[in-house]
């Protein structure tokens, strides 16, 4: 077969992810796509892998995907005439302590919601279904059905026999040393062919080069920060061990499970993970690494721990291979800097399983524009700048692996490679004992320990389970300082970029679904949709003058976004870090910034105004993410410290506290404020999530034509019992019946009630009742009227009394 010149989509890698990634653009009806590989197909890493298929994942998109998988493989046979060895022998994970219990009741809850099939075992019935275990400590077992395990290698050569019945041709010993970029767009490949080399043209392809993607992705001048990690597995010589056997995880042993050859492989997490490091990954086919026994004593003590058949068993096989992992240990998915260069890559430890939900992700994506699940936690554009740094992603891949199996609880900080990211205020938010969080590498406050004060009440204050191990008192006084004062935020982290030219307001025009024909100064909130009417984005816009216009969006989405509009034929000038921006707001604000300016305050809810606050200029909007009175004030980043000081100077005489992020979060739910990547997502529309009110009536847009009457709504909850406090996630039933997921939740502190967002059948009205599933606890609740704090928004829309 001979290669050709050019192609609609070259993609490059032949394991499990290329080989799928190929098989669903085929699918898609794709004709005239080649793969490329260097060695033989699945010599990467593929072929030495431990074959689990486990669905259960902490994140929805993940466990969707690999549903998908999981209902794909036992099919190839069929499919594609090559069986990929599919085991469906089911799979238990084990949980022995209370808040691994905790853990699991809280998946088993997000599991219904999309119909994952699963159910709660007992210690002794797991031990009944495997009675090879010790289950004396397993305090519960999760049982998933639907699990597996197959022959990896078969995996990728069923999906690439697959894409070749489907007119995909497959080119092995064919490596890729160069990729031509033009104009910031793509237009082919160049391989290793001869004395002369050989290119392809293709507008389209696909980097799924495993741990070498990095490598390949810099051929374009791109960063996909994967780093290579080394994993083991042993497997012991046979003891009539059933090929029934369900496969198992221990994540409190950081071990996992399943019969091989009639032996059992088994294979482990480890606290001191090592990277492979070489400017060469995957150069050389079938590499593996020297058995490392004394890395692995840990997983083979608790295995035999548990399986205590494994202390008379012998190894007779180790197999230690390059894996690619993450900064924060998702995938990277996605389309690159340069347009029509696509990735595939960093599946830590998962690729087998994810392969089929990736390749119909993928393809999805590069055909239709958007795929059908909410992508945005895998989406390679989720970085900042510092993706490029080696160092920075090798200390987070190697925290990532080091605590793989270890439970997450929503809002928990990582510690690695920080702190990166810093307001100019950082020095005094740290002397105040803030407690920052991290998103895209910002420190940001979480809250301020120095208001927690002494707190009589902050005991009965705390929620109940996992909402009260992440909190502080602090929190509750931040909001009510807030409500009776002001609160001064540190939002510098904001995304800011920046649209200008005489084309600007017209192709704005076309990308949001808000009207922005409105005169400088003005502020529009606005959602970006794509062709199927889903939030792609969700901003503010303010028109800075006849031809210039700022977008203000999420810390975590600011490359997502610019991404998004400049594929949409944007020029996009990110101006993040030429601004700080704090957010003073409160019933007082009005008086504090009276004594630090003699502009003229009283311009409208959603203006823009040039303003002097003390010495500084600034730039003041009247929005709120919290529901009171007052205004964003960006200043260029040098004035940053002095602003901050200038302000706190002023404020703390009218009671006004510095105030930090969980403040907030608890304040917005109070006004219904909706969170893109929780509330809104490509997979929801502004009719579904109340935000028809932004929509222009008045003009087309993209998405327009999607947008049609809502079978489901985002509705609001208010829980019977306010120590249970939702963390989003959690099952939520009408009629006893499995109806959906709470999106985000929280205490409000205004309204002393416990909430949750939800989406709910458009029928639903206020006073239906439903139960939240809150860590197996099911808790009632009430449909209410929305939003709970100030509905008629008085105290956003006129000057404070
Ligand atoms: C020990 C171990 C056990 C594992 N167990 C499991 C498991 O049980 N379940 C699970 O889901 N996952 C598991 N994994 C992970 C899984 O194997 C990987 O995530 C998956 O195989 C990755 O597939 P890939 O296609 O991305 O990469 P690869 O299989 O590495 O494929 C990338 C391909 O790209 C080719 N390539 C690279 N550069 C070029 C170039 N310049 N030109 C042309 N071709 C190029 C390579 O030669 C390679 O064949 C395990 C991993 C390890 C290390």
């Amino acid at each position: 077969m001979e290669l050709p010149n050019s192609a609609r989509a070259v993609v490059i890698g032949g394991g499990v992810a290329g080989c799928s990634v190929a098989y669903h653009l085929a699918r898609l009806g794709w004709s005239e796509v080649i793969l490329v590989e260097q060695h033989e197909l699945t010599e990467g890493t593929t072929w030495h892998s431990a074959g689990f298929v486990g669905q259960l994942r902490s994140t929805v998109t993940q466990t969707k995907m690999i549903m998908y998988s999981a209902g794909l493989y036992p099919e190839l046979a069929e499919l594609t005439g090559m069986d990929p060895g599919w085991h469906g022998v089911g799979g238990l994970r084990l949980a022995t302590t209370p808040e691994r219990v905790e853990e699991s009741l809280r998946l088993a809850g997000a599991g219904e919601t999309y119909g994952l099939g699963l159910s709660v075992l007992s210690g002794a019935e797991a031990k009944e279904m495997l009675p090879l275990l010790d289950a004396r400590d397993v305090r519960a077992a999760l049982w998933l059905p639907g699990d597996g395990w197959l022959d990896p290698a078969l995996l990728a050569r069923a999906l690439a026999a697959g894409a070749e019945k489907l007119g995909v041709r497959i080119f092995t010993g064919t490596r890729v040393t160069g990729l031509d970029v033009v104009g910031g767009e793509v237009s082919g490949v160049r391989l290793a062919l001869g004395a002369e080399g050989w290119s392809v043209q293709a507008d389209t392809v696909v980097i799924a080069a495993g741990a070498a993607s990095g490598r390949v992705g810099r051929l374009a001048g791109v960063d996909i920060p994967v780093v290579p990690i080394k994993h083991q597995y042993v497997v012991t010589e046979p003891f009539d061990v059933p090929s029934s056997m369900p496969t198992v995880r221990d994540p409190d042993n950081i071990v996992y499970f399943r019969e091989e050859g009639g032996g059992i492989l088994v294979g482990g997490y480890i606290r001191t993970p090592e990277i492979w490091d070489t400017g060469h990954p995957l150069e050389e086919p079938r590499t593996l690494f020297a058995a490392d026994m004394p890395k692995f004593q840990e997983s083979w003590e608790s295995a035999a721990r548990r399986v205590p058949a494994l202390g008379r068993t012998g190894i007779v096989k180790v197999v230690h291979g390059p894996e690619a992992f993450t900064p924060d240990g998702e995938f990277l998915l996605g389309e690159t800097a340069v347009r029509g260069l696509w990735a595939a890559a960093g599946f830590c430890v998962h690729g087998l399983a994810a392969a089929g939900g990736v390749g119909k992700i993928m393809a999805e994506w590069i055909v239709d524009g958007s795929p059908e699940y909410d992508v945005f936690g895998m989406d390679l554009r989720r970085f900042g700048g510092h993706a490029r740094s080696s160092s920075w992603a090798r200390a987070k891949a190697l925290d990532s692996y080091s605590k793989y199996y270890d439970i997450v609880y929503p809002g928990e900080e990582r510690t690695a490679a920080r702190p990166l990211r810093r307001s100019p205020a950082w020095v005094r938010h740290a002397e105040l004992g803030a407690e920052f969080g991290e998103k895209s590498g910002w420190e940001r406050v979480n809250w301020f320990k120095s208001n927690a004060g002494p707190s009589p009440e902050a005991g009965e204050a705390r929620p109940a389970g996992w909402a009260g191990r992440i909190w502080s008192p602090a929190i509750r006084q931040e909001c009510l300082a807030t409500r009776d004062a002001a609160g001064l935020f540190d939002q510098t982290s904001f995304s800011k970029l920046e649209i200008s030219g005489h084309q600007a307001l017209m192709r704005l025009q076309r990308v949001c679904a808000g009207q922005l024909d409105r005169p400088p100064g003005s502020i529009v909130y606005t959602q970006l949709l794509n062709e199927h009417g889903g939030i792609e984005a969700d901003l503010t816009v303010t028109r800075l003058a006849e031809d210039r216009f700022r977008l203000v969006t999420g810390t975590a989405f600011g490359v997502h976004d610019a991404a998004w509009l400049r594929g949409h034929g944007l020029d996009v000038r990110d101006v993040t870090s030429a601004h700080a921006c704090y957010c003073l707001w409160g019933p007082r604000a009005l008086d504090i910034l009276g004594t630090l300016s003699d502009d003229d305050l009283t311009f409208g809810y959603m203006r823009a105004r040039e303003i002097s606050v003390g010495n500084v200029p600034v730039l003041a909007q009247r929005v709120t993410f919290v529901g009171e009175f007052g205004w964003e004030l960006y200043c260029p980043s040098e004035y940053g410290l002095t602003l901050w000081d200038t302000l706190m100077e002023a404020g703390t005489p009218y009671g006004m506290r510095p105030a930090g992020y969980r403040a907030i979060d608890s304040m917005r739910l109070e006004k219904g404020y909706r969170v893109w990547g929780m509330d809104i997502t490509p997979e929801t529309t502004p009719v579904e999530a109340g935000l028809g009110f932004a929509v222009a009536k008045d003009k087309d847009f993209l998405g327009r034509s999607a947008l049609e009457a809502a079978a489901r709504r985002l509705a609001c909850l208010v829980l019977d019992d306010p120590r249970q406090v939702c963390l989003a996630g959690e099952p939520v039933r009408l009629g006893g019946e499995p109806a959906s997921r709470v999106t985000s939740g929280g205490y409000g502190h205004r309204v002393e009630r416990s909430i949750a967002y939800a989406y709910l059948p458009a029928g639903t009205v206020p006073g239906d009742r439903a139960e939240v599933g809150v860590t197996g606890t099911w808790v009632g609740a009430t449909v209410v009227a929305e939003p709970l704090y100030d509905p008629a928004s008085s105290r956003i829309r006129h000057l404070p009394a």
